[in-house]
């Protein structure tokens, strides 16, 4: 039985949707993830436990493990254990991105340098220490712009500024975020520098690819229909296949393309973020991942030349095959537009529960409504928290179809959220 190797943040659902896929294959699923090695196998996964922030000692742990247990493929969820997961493959012989390369992609100041060094559109940008004194530099900006952390995902910390005032509040906002405990525990350098940039007008796409020795394979260009102008960047739909003109679609994946050669990523997903605008293309980032969160449930994948609605398969068991070393040039993503709706978290508070799923999972076009916020947990909205509430799957004919059932489904549903009671303040502050 073919062995891949999983690096995940945690064992959550993505992790999960590879173990089905794994299973469907017919290939052994090896997880590796950081946690506490102390605790003797706590998931009863025999999972090879590894320290995102001692790449050398974690890489050894899995060159250890893979002398009595060998695997054939590598891959990865989540941006943190990118490069763990690229030096393991070197130091193992198995293909995929570089660790100089995922190093770069993990880092939003060195993709910008190395995105300017290839020509490609970037806006201005330069690195400012998150000591620095935020007034000082909010005269030196030319505005709109973004500040933004190095090295965090999922829009976290994030933030517009349309003038200077509103610059020192997002700086000083970024720099608290990044001296939280739970940041500070990555022990990323990264973490000590905040990068201002011009702010792209413009429309945004993901594009979802597969590099298979520096060709890009792009599985999936989304269209993400929703303006998003700040102050913060949150995702919610992302639908497929883009309603962009073809020339400007072409634009995209040669940018991007362009973008991971330039990164030096060249075997192994990638998930991309651009911006079009007047200009043209800005591809903001190139992870060297594939996408997040449950999102790959709105792709599938049919092998070319079968009768429309025949058997699929998953973009899970896609990369499994990709990571064993075959060949999937002639799986194409499904003929039917598909898409997904991130659920943006309304407002800080404890989840409690939601209304509506049923009529909203009846509405035409939609496949599922799956809740990720579990019951009392506590919501953090961006910029500082981190995740959605759900998603919502649709299909339809045509991708407006899907985006407008998305959309319907969403205004169903009714989240109950006992609101965060602020801190009473002390006379004496
Ligand atoms: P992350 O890796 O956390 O997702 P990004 O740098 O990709 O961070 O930014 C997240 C989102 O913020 C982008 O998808 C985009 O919507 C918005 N954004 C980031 N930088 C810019 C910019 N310079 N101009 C316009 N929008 C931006």
């Amino acid at each position: 039985m073919p062995r891949v190797l999983l690096f995940a943040t945690t064992t959550g659902y993505q992790t999960r949707m590879f173990g089905e896929a794994a299973e469907r294959l017919g290939v052994e699923l090896i997880f590796a993830t950081d946690r506490c090695d102390v605790l003797e196998d706590p998931w009863q996964d025999a999972a090879i436990p590894v320290r995102f922030h001692e790449e050398d000692h974690s890489v050894e742990m899995i060159l250890e493990r893979a002398r009595t247990t060998p695997v054939d493929g590598i891959l990865v969820v989540g941006d943190r254990p990118t490069t763990i997961a690229a030096m393991a493959g070197k130091a193992l012989g198995i293909p995929g991105h570089q660790p100089t390369a995922t190093a770069v992609a993990r880092n939003k100041l060195l993709t910008r340098e190395r995105l300017r060094d290839s020509d490609l559109l970037v806006p201005w940008f330069f690195p400012v220490e998150a000591g620095a004194d935020p007034q000082e530099i909010a005269a030196t900006v030319s505005y709109p712009c973004v500040v933004k952390p190095l090295s965090l995902s999922g829009s976290r910390g994030v933030i517009r500024a349309d003038d200077a005032p509103s610059f020192v509040e997002a700086f000083m906002r970024v720099r608290k975020l990044l001296a939280t405990p739970e940041i500070l525990a990555e022990r990323n350098e990264a973490h000590d520098t905040i990068l201002v940039e011009g702010f792209i007008e413009g429309w945004e796409f993901a594009l979802e690819g597969l590099l298979h020795h520096g060709a890009l394979n792009a599985l999936a260009l989304f269209d993400k229909p929703d303006p998003l102008d700040g102050p913060f960047f949150e995702e919610t739909i992302y639908v497929t296949p883009s309603m962009a003109p073809a020339s400007m679609q072409w634009d995209i994946v040669d940018a991007v393309a362009r973008a991971a050669a330039a990164i030096g990523l060249k075997h192994g997903p990638v998930h991309a973020e651009c911006r079009v605008s007047d200009r043209g293309v800005f591809v903001l980032e190139v992870a060297a991942r594939p996408i997040g969160g449950l999102c790959a449930g709105a792709l599938k994948f049919q092998k070319q030349g079968t009768k429309a609605g025949g058997q699929t398969i998953s973009l899970e068991e896609l990369l499994l095959r990709h990571a064993l070393g075959e060949s999937v040039d002639d799986w194409r993503r499904e003929e039917p537009a598909s898409g997904v709706m991130m659920i943006p978290i309304p407002e800080r508070g404890t989840f409690r529960g939601v209304e509506g799923v049923e009529t909203a999972k009846a509405i035409s076009g939609i496949d599922d409504v799956r809740m990720t916020a579990k019951p009392d947990q506590q919501l953090v909205p961006l910029p500082e928290g981190a995740s959605y509430l759900g998603f919502i799957f649709a299909h339809g004919a045509a991708t407006g179809d899907v985006e407008h059932a998305l959309r319907e489904a969403h205004t169903h549903l009714r989240f109950i959220i006992d609101p965060e009671i602020p801190m009473l303040q002390s006379p004496n502050g």
